[in-house]
Formats: structure tokens, sequence, C-alpha cells
């Protein structure tokens, strides 16, 4: 038996190429535990992605999760709405976080006053609708490319 292991490109091929193997390749799979645990892997990967992608360094995986995402929105427009729900808590959270930290903020630095603290907030405010809107924008210009 080859004690070389087959390579992540020979395992892939395995899956998506089986006729490329050659018989070295064919024979180590078949007496290397090691190797077939790794294939295992690979199979349930490529299942999971529902599609078989090119093997080798061409392996885009952000190509076919993107694929996905879009086989997905045509099939419900209510996943949708769920990606806005998910936004939407996560951005709720981020402005629980920030005011239990300005809180927090208060109690240590009592000796900081309102105008300081109202001052800070304001350029709070401004960044975190910013940023919000740079998600936003870089969420749709995604979306606007699926289609
Ligand atoms: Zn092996």
């Amino acid at each position: 038996m080859n004690i070389s292991h087959l390579s992540e490109e020979a395992l892939q091929k395995t899956i998506l190429e089986p006729h490329r193997l050659s018989e070295e390749q064919l024979s180590h799979l078949a007496g290397c535990e090691a190797c077939r645990a790794r294939l295992t892997n690979y199979r349930t990967l490529f299942n999971s992605l529902g599609q078989a992608p090119a093997a080798g360094i061409d392996f885009d995986l952000e190509a076919v999760v993107m694929r996905q995402i879009a086989a997905g929105r045509a099939r419900s427009r209510r996943q949708h709405l769920s990606i806005g729900l998910v936004l939407g808590s996560a951005v709720g959270v981020i402005a629980l976080m920030i005011w239990l930290n300005l809180q927090l903020l208060r109690l240590t630095l009592s000796e900081l006053s309102v105008p300081v603290l109202s001052l800070i907030l304001s350029a709070i405010v401004p960044i975190t609708v910013f940023s919000g809107l740079v998600v936003r924008n870089t969420y749709r210009r995604k979306m606007r490319l699926l289609d």
C-alpha cells in the first residue's frame, strides 16, 4: 500500500471526477481509513451544498454559497423577511449594548456631566446610523448581483 495520503484535490476529484483517479490512488483509498474519513467529510460538505463545485484551486465556496442563497430567495420571499428580522434584532442588540455601556460609563465616571455624555452620544449615534447604512447598502448590492 502506498503510504502517501491522497491530496485535498485528489479527494475532491474522487467525488467529482472519479474516472480521473489513478489505480494507485484508488488502491490507496481502498486500504486507508484516514483518507476514506476525509472523503466522507467532502461528501457531506458537497451534499449539504447540493451541488458539485469544480475541483482543486478553482473551488469557490463563496460562489456556491451565494448560488444557494439565490436559490433559497427564489424559493421563498419569506426568507428575505427573516434576514431582515435577524438584521433588525442585531441592530437592536447592538443599541442595547451601547446603552448599557453608557450606563456603566455613567456609573464609573460619575463626575462625567450630562453635556459631556450627550456629546459622546451625539458622536456615537451618527456613527451607528452610518455603519447601519453601509451594511444595508452592501446587503442590497449583493442582492442586486444575485438577480
Ligand atoms: Zn491515506
